[in-house]
C-alpha cells in the first residue's frame, strides 16, 4: 500500500479507510484532517437531514458553524492531544447534539448523537415532576409525609405542617415514632413497620388519632404507599386527611339522633313514620300504647293495613299511593281529626299532625297522633248536655210540651212562613174548666197529674209538625202549620174527647173538660193579632157554658 500524504496529514487511502470503516456505523460520523477539513462523511450523517457535509469543507467553519462555543478551536485543541473529548448537549441549529471528538494521527473523528428528543422528553418529565412536587407540597387537604423504613422523616409537606404543627425543618431527620405517634401507639406502629419491611406490603389505610406538636390528638384517615427511589431504597409515604370536621359533623349527627330517639321514646303522642313504599319505619312506645302493636309487629308493614279503620282503608291506600308520588296530600302540614284502628279492632279518635319527609325515591311522612277519644267523649257529653239544656229551656217540665218562651218564638216563625209561602196556618187555644175548684177538691198534686195527662193526650192527638205549648197554668196553645181551620177543629175535638175518656183513679167520676178556640191565620195578621183572636174565641167558649170548641167562621 502506497501512502500519499498530503499537507493535511491524511493520505487519500487513509481517508478511504475511514469512509469504509464508518460508512455503516449508526452514529453520525465525520472524519477531518489535521486542518479540520472534512475528508469523509458516513451514511448516518448524510441521512441526518442536515445540510450536506461535503468533503473539502472546513468542519465548524464552513459546515457546522453556529455552536455556542468556538468548536473549531476546540477541534484543533483536541487534535493536539490524544484524549477523546465529549461535548454534551451542544445546540446546533434546531437540534441538541452530544458531540464526541476522537483525535487520530491524521486528524479526528467527529461523532454526533442527536439527543434532541431525549432532552425534550427529559424536560417534559422534569416539568411534570416539578408540577407534581409542587402539588404535593401545596395541596392543603392532604398532609403528606415521607419516611425511611426505620421511621426517619424525609419529607413533610405544607399541609403536614398545618395539621401537626411542626415545620418541615423541625422534623426532617427525626423519627416518626417520636413526633406524631402517641406514646400508646408506638409499639403497634413499630410492629406494623417491621411487618411492612419484611412483607413489602404497606400498612393498611385507616382512621388514626395522631398527635400534634402541642400534644393534642387529631383524627386522620391515613393511607400509606411504599415507593422505591432510583437508588433502590424503599421509602414510605403517608397521606393523612384531617377528619376533625367530619368527626364534628358525625358527633353532631349522633347527638341529634340520640336526642331524636329520646324525644320519640319519651313522647306521650304516638309518632309513626312511613317510607316511600308506604311502609312503617318508625313506631315509638306511645304508638304501641295507643294502637296495641309492638314495634316489631309493624315495622316494614304497610301503614294503611295496620291503622286505617276498615271502612276507610281503601281510601287511605289510594291517598298514600298518590302522596308518595307527588308529596301532596290534604292532611300534610295540618292537624286533622282522624280515626285509627287499634290492634284489638276498636277504633279510636285521634288528632293527626302530618309532615312529609323527602326520601330517595319519593316521599315519606311522619305523623304525630294524639289520642283524643277522651276529649271526643267529653265533647259529645257537652254537646248532649247542651242539647238537653236547650230542650229543657224550651220545655215545660210538668207536661213535656213546649213552654211559653218557645211558643212565642215558634208562632212568629210559623206566621212568617205562612206569609212567605201562602200556606194555611191554624191555632188552637184551650183552658181547663173549673180547675181551681178541681185543685181545691182533689188537691194540687192531683191537679198536676191532670196537667200531665193532658200533655200526654195532646201529644198523642197531634201531628209531628204541630207545636203544642203550655202558655199558662192550665192554658194551652197549639200551632198547626199547613193546616186549615176545619182540620184544626177536628184535632181540637179529638183532644177534648180523648181527655174526657181519661179515667182518673183519684176522681173516678170526674171528667176533665176545657173551653177551646180555633182559628186560621189571615194574611197580614201579626202573631199577637192571631193570639188575641183565638183567646177571644176561647173566652167566648167559656162564656157560652164551657166544655166547647168555638171555631172562627170568618
Ligand atoms: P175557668 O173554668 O173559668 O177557667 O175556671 P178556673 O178555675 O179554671 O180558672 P182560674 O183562672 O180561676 O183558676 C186557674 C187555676 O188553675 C188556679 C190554679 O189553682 C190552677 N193551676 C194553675 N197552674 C197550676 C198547676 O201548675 N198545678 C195545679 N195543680 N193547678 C194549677
Ligand atoms: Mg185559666
Ligand atoms: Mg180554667
Amino acid at each position: 500500500m502506497t501512502e500519499t500524504k498530503d499537507n493535511t496529514g491524511m493520505s487519500e487511502e487513509c481517508a478511504n479507510f475511514f469512509e469504509i470503516a464508518f460508512e455503516h456505523h449508526p452514529m453520525q460520523t465525520i472524519a477531518v484532517n489535521l486542518e479540520g477539513v472534512i475528508v469523509a462523511v458516513n451514511r448516518a450523517k448524510r441521512n441526518s437531514g442536515d445540510r450536506a457535509a461535503e468533503k473539502g469543507m472546513k468542519m465548524y467553519v464552513d459546515y457546522a458553524a453556529g455552536h455556542d462555543i468556538d468548536m473549531f478551536a476546540e477541534l484543533l485543541k483536541v487534535m493536539q492531544g490524544t484524549e477523546t473529548v465529549t461535548y454534551p448537549m451542544m445546540a446546533y441549529r434546531d437540534k441538541i447534539l452530544d458531540i464526541t471528538i476522537t483525535p487520530t494521527p491524521y486528524g479526528a473523528l467527529i461523532i454526533s448523537a442527536d439527543v434532541t428528543q431525549r432532552i425534550i422528553t427529559e424536560q417534559k418529565l422534569k416539568r411534570s415532576e416539578e408540577r407534581f412536587r409542587l402539588l404535593v407540597e401545596q395541596i392543603s387537604c392532604m398532609a403528606i409525609q415521607g419516611y425511611k423504613l426505620d421511621g426517619t422523616i424525609t419529607y413533610w409537606n405544607k399541609a403536614s405542617e398545618k395539621l401537626y404543627g411542626y415545620h418541615a425543618d423541625e422534623v426532617i431527620g427525626d423519627n416518626l415514632l417520636e413526633t406524631i405517634i402517641p406514646p400508646g401507639m408506638r409499639e403497634d406502629v413499630k410492629l406494623g413497620m417491621d411487618f411492612m419491611i419484611k412483607s413489602g406490603e404497606p400498612i393498611p389505610s385507616g382512621e388514626l388519632a395522631l398527635m400534634r406538636k402541642d400534644g393534642t390528638l387529631v383524627t386522620v384517615f391515613s393511607s400509606h404507599a411504599l415507593l422505591c427511589d432510583h437508588n433502590g431504597d424503599s421509602e414510605l409515604f403517608c397521606v393523612d386527611i384531617d377528619l376533625t370536621e367530619q368527626k364534628k359533623a358525625e358527633d353532631l349527627l349522633r347527638k341529634n339522633e340520640a336526642l331524636l330517639r329520646a324525644l320519640t321514646e319519651a313522647a306521650q303522642d304516638a309518632i309513626i313514620a312511613m317510607n316511600e313504599e308506604g311502609k312503617i319505619f318508625l313506631w315509638n312506645p306511645a304508638a304501641q300504647r295507643m294502637l296495641g302493636y309492638s314495634c316489631g309487629e309493624v315495622i316494614g308493614q304497610p301503614l294503611h293495613e295496620c291503622i286505617a279503620p276498615e271502612d276507610y282503608r281503601e281510601m287511605s291506600k289510594k291517598g298514600i299511593e298518590q302522596f308518595i308520588q307527588t308529596g301532596e296530600g290534604a292532611a300534610i302540614g295540618k292537624t286533622t281529626d282522624q280515626r285509627a284502628l287499634h290492634k284489638d279492632g276498636h277504633v279510636i279518635d285521634v288528632q293527626l299532625s302530618l309532615s312529609r319527609l323527602p326520601m330517595e325515591n319519593g316521599w315519606g311522612s311522619v305523623g304525630i297522633l294524639r289520642d283524643v277519644t277522651e276529649q271526643k267523649l267529653a265533647e259529645r257529653a257537652l254537646r248532649e248536655s247542651e242539647e238537653r239544656l236547650r230542650v229543657v229551656s224550651m220545655t215545660d217540665q210538668l207536661t213535656g210540651l213546649y213552654n211559653r218562651w218557645h211558643f212565642s218564638h215558634e208562632l212568629q216563625r210559623e206566621v212568617d212562613r205562612s206569609e212567605r209561602y201562602g200556606q194555611p196556618l191554624s191555632v188552637i187555644m184551650f183552658d181547663i174548666d173549673d180547675f181551681k175548684q178541681f185543685n181545691e177538691i182533689y188537691g194540687h198534686a192531683a191537679g198536676d197529674r191532670v196537667l200531665q195527662i193532658l200533655g200526654h193526650v195532646v201529644k198523642g192527638s197531634m201531628r209531628k209538625s204541630d207545636i203544642a205549648c203550655r202558655i199558662g197554668g192550665e192554658e194551652f196553645f197549639i200551632i198547626l202549620p199547613m193546616t186549615s181551620r176545619s182540620v184544626a177543629q177536628t184535632i181540637a175535638f179529638r183532644i177534648s174527647t180523648s181527655l174526657k175518656m181519661q179515667s182518673l183513679d183519684f176522681a173516678l167520676d170526674k171528667k176533665i173538660t176545657f173551653s177551646c178556640g180555633v182559628c186560621q191565620y189571615t194574611s197580614g195578621q201579626s202573631p199577637d193579632d192571631l193570639s188575641r183572636r183565638v183567646d177571644q174565641l176561647m173566652r167566648q167558649a167559656k162564656s157560652e157554658g164551657k166544655d166547647r170548641i168555638i171555631c172562627d167562621q170568618t
